[in-house]
Order: structure tokens, then sequence, then C-alpha cells
């Protein structure tokens, strides 16, 4: 097993020395859905999407591209950011990744430990490990010691508020795609959560994954453990692979509770920033299955790094992904490389951004991916993308308060 000095020591890529960063620049693209379209889940609707994307680029005139999930909670923020960490990062030598992320981390220790600004540090930090794998023309996974997978298991990561109806021809177009595993989300009350996982366990038949999500980490009035595990003893009998955020982001003791009431592995730390966050949740035992994001805890290094506390704590590994392409991406490669990985998220909600923004489409087979193997992290940003995806302002998540309302896949 891995420790966390030899994970660091990885962040040092010697080969790819000789580097000089030129430039680090934030790219917003926006995807709008047409008007009221959008997909809605317990805590609001979607207008779109916005991806905050880092671009660095060398004085030879390489460049590597980086993605936060933050940018489609707060794309402003994480370009102010990125403006903020390029005076840390102008000059230096790309290669040397985990030195340079504590340069940025030191300098911002009184207001930046946590949160955003570990988020945007993701997408700084992820744009490096892509430049230097474009540099050496090594897949990213293989400066990371080398893919420990020949294949993953992967989800499809969909199933928001829409009708029975429609969410039955959406899980059903997941098994044809090749999923043997989808995720829906929940979150309203108990007994339509129970309603709507018993459809999709119809729809799925008894042999596919099924996992179900409450996102009570982002809703804006969050379940306590009582409600989290009301619903949980509804949905036991379904056979769940994990039940994912029952409790607020914050509710350690929450989840810890869930995990002592019920009959179905707890997941959750998709929104922990840095390693050090998310082992908060494995030292109080709060998880059966942690979700590092490398967009949002901090880049690949932090989630290499919150990848090994969870192993040292026999804890597997789903690897959060609801960004645009980069940031599954990023997720795909760091998991590779991650022995207690056992699955990878895919969103599949129409967001066209996931797919133009890598080199080659992911193909599942048998519910299955194989090894990235295009050079960095397979991800390229073209003129003609940035022109086809300008940045709109609002066209990120807009939170609501929709307690109490029925959820609209009832209609
Ligand atoms: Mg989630």
């Amino acid at each position: 097993m891995i420790d966390l000095a030899e994970v660091r020591a990885l962040g040092n890529i010697t080969e790819a020395k000789g580097l000089t960063i030129a430039d680090v620049e934030p790219v917003l693209l926006s995807y709008a859905f047409p008007e009221d379209d959008g997909p809605a889940w317990s805590g609001g609707q979607l207008q779109g999407f916005t991806a905050g994307l880092v671009r660095i680029t060398t004085s030879d005139g390489l460049y590597g591209i980086g993605e936060t999930y933050a940018g489609n909670f707060a794309p402003d923020v994480v370009a102010a950011l990125v403006t903020y960490y390029r005076s840390y990062l102008v000059g230096e030598d790309a290669s040397r990744i985990a030195d340079l992320w504590d340069r940025c981390y030191s300098r911002t220790l009184y207001w930046g430990r946590s949160g955003i600004a570990i988020a945007t540090l993701s997408g700084i930090e992820c744009a490096l490990w892509d430049l230097c794998g474009k540099a050496l023309g090594r897949p990213c996974v293989d400066l990371l010691g080398g893919a420990v997978h020949d294949s993953v298991a992967c989800y499809a990561s969909g199933g928001l508020d829409v009708s029975i109806g429609q969410l039955d021809r959406e899980l059903r177009r997941y098994a044809a795609d090749g999923f043997r595993a989808a995720k829906i989300r929940t979150g309203s009350d108990p007994e339509s959560d129970f309603a709507k996982a018993s459809a999709a366990r119809t729809s799925l038949g008894p042999e596919a994954g099924l996992a179900v999500d409450a996102v009570q980490g982002s809703n804006p009035q969050p379940w306590g453990a009582q409600e989290a595990i009301a619903c949980g003893k509804l949905l036991e009998p379904l056979g769940l692979i994990w039940y994912e955020e029952p409790c607020a982001a914050t509710d350690i003791e929450g989840y810890v509770a869930c995990r002592r009431a019920l009959d179905i592995p707890i997941a959750g730390g998709e929104s922990t920033t840095t390693a050090e966050e998310l082992n908060r949740f494995l030292t109080a035992d709060a998880l059966d299955i942690a979700q590092p994001d490398a967009s949002h805890i901090g880049g690949i290094l932090e989630a290499r790094k919150a990848g090994a506390l969870a192993e040292s704590r026999s804890i597997d590994l789903a690897m959060h992904a609801w960004g645009a392409g980069v940031c599954v991406m990023e997720n795909v490669h760091v998991g590779f490389a991650m022995p207690n990985c056992r699955w990878l998220e895919i969103p599949v909600v129409p967001n066209p951004l996931i797919d133009v923004l890598r080199l080659e489409p992911l193909e599942v087979r048998d519910g299955r991916i194989a090894a990235p193997t295009r050079p960095g992290l397979g991800v390229q940003l073209t003129p003609e993308i940035e022109a086809a995806y300008p940045y709109r302002p609002k066209h990120h998540y807009q939170f609501e308060d929709r307690r109490g309302v029925a959820s609209r896949w009832e209609a």
C-alpha cells in the first residue's frame, strides 16, 4: 500500500523537467438547456452547465487543460481565483506539480485551506498533469504509477426528476449503451423516493446495479439522520449498491447513524476539499464507499491521497464526476491508478460538454471501461469548442427551496 509521502513524490515528474509555464488562464464554457427544460433534482433545476476549465501554456506553446467542478457552482469566482494563483505559477517549471500545489496552498492558508480555493486549485493541478502527460506522450495514469486495473466498472449517472415513463426510457437506454449499473437522484421524501427507486428497479431488472443519490450534500435544506434513516429503511429491500449523501456534507454523525441503522452501503464525500477533509469521514467510520472527485478535492494527487487513506481502512472508492469531459477524465485516470477504485461515475445528462472535450468517447462494454491510453488526460480545447459554447452567466446550478414540493417525476 502506498503511503502519503510516496503519493506526493509522484507529483514531481522529473522526465518532464524544463516545461516553463508561460500562462495560466480560466476558460469558462456554458451549455444552456432549452428554456424551462433543464433537468431538476431535489435541490433545484438546471438552466445549463458551466465548465470551469483552466488552460496552462508553456513557453514552447504546449498546453494542458484541467477542470474544476466548482465552475458549475460559482464560475466567476473560479475565474478570479485562477487569475489570483497565476502569479505563483508563471515562470515556474510545470513538472513540479506537487511543489507548485504546495506553493499555492501555502500562500492562501489563512483563507484557502478548503472550499472553492482548493476546488479551483484542482483545475490548475489537473491542467499540469495533462500538460506533463502531453509533453511526454503518456497518459496521466502512467505517470501515477500505471493502471492497476484492466477495466473498471462504471455506472450511468442520471435519473433526475422526470416522469416515470421518461425514467424508464432513460434507464433502458443506459442498458442498451452497455451500462450494467445506474444511479438515480432522490431526496424528496421517503415515500416518493421509494416509489421512484422501485420503478427504477423494475426498469433495470433484478441483476443490474442500482444506486440512489439523496443529494443532501448540496440541498439547501438537507435531511437530518432521522429522515435519512426513514428513507433508507424503505429502500433496503431494493438491493441497492449504495445510498449516497443521505445527510448534509458536514453531518458526519448523521452518516455514522445511517451506517448503524441501515443494511445498505453508505456513500459520500464528493464535496470534500483536501484528502484531510475526506479523512474526517473515514476516521469516523462514516462511509462504506468514499467518493472523492479529483476536480474538487484539490486535484489528481489529493484524490490519490484520499484513495490511499481509504485503502488503509479497507474502504472502496466510487470516483465522483458530474462535471464536463475533463472532470470525467481526471477521475478516470486517477481511478485506474488506485487498487480500491471499484466504480467510475459517467454522467449521462444531456450536456455536450461531457463529450466534446474528450479526444475519444468512453466505450462502455458489459458495464466496464478500459484503461485510458491517450496522452495526458485525453482531452482537448479547440478554438471551435470555445466558439460553440461561450460562457453564459447564470447557466450554472441555481438552488431552490424544493422541500415539500411534489417532485416533477410524479407528473
Ligand atoms: Mg452525488
